[in-house]
């Protein structure tokens, strides 16, 4: 198997040789067809199997701009929005979008806790199509009128096994009354309990499931 059987765009294709990838990793095989096609997604996957790359490189692709598309370039409403546990997740999944998409025109920033809040506003005031977020943050932010989700396309909940053990099941729960409803949902999670199930079931449509 290669990238270019994964019918990724030549973008894309170039990031992945930049980082001298030579093949997709399990996880990737199976989630980058089943995004690209649009379908939600429950994958069970650990930190390592190159899980990052596998949301990451097919929600690029959705949302890069088309070569004749006549959209305005000046606004960058939050396209996709990644939720993660911490901020070393945060920071990291953020790199890995700018690694990945250093060819195509999309923006990125993340936000999380423990920070000032102020640079974080400027960033997300300057337009961001994806925003990597820990879910305190997340919402004083929204409190603070910095967010408008109105062009949401792509949830990703990230590590949620982890969101769920640090105790983030009610914010969760805010952020997604906050988000459109008609978007493409992605779990992520090394393991399953009732509860990751009781998530998924609340929040994924007709699930493609993996589990590598
Ligand atoms: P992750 O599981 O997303 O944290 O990724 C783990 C590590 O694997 C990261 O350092 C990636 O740069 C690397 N990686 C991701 N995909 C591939 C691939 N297809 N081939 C080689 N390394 C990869």
């Amino acid at each position: 198997m290669s990238f270019e059987n994964l019918g990724l765009m030549p973008e894309l294709l170039r990031a992945v040789r930049d980082e001298g990838y030579e093949h997709p990793t399990p996880v990737q095989e199976q989630a980058i067809p089943a995004i690209l096609e649009g379908r939600d997604l429950l994958a069970g996957a650990q930190t390592g199997t190159g899980k990052t790359a596998g949301f990451v490189l097919p929600i690029l692709q959705l949302l890069a701009p088309s070569a004749n598309s006549s959209a305005s370039p000046a606004r960058h409403p939050i396209r996709c929005l990644i939720l993660t546990p911490t901020r070393e997740l945060c920071m990291q999944i953020e790199e890995s979008v700018r690694t990945y998409g250093r060819h195509l025109p999309l923006r990125s920033t993340s936000v999380y806790g423990g920070v000032n809040i102020n640079p974080q506003v400027k960033a997300l005031r300057s337009g961001v199509e994806i925003l990597v977020a820990t879910p305190g943050r997340l919402l004083d932010h929204y409190g603070q009128n910095n967010l408008n989700f109105s062009h949401l396309d792509f949830l990703v909940l990230d590590e949620a096994d982890r969101m769920l053990d640090m105790g983030f099941i009610r914010d969760i729960r805010k952020i997604l009354a906050l988000l459109p409803t008609k978007r493409q949902n992605l779990l992520f999670s090394a393991t399953f309990s009732d509860e990751i199930r009781d998530l998924a079931g609340a929040f994924l449509k007709n699930p493609v499931f993996i589990d590598v």
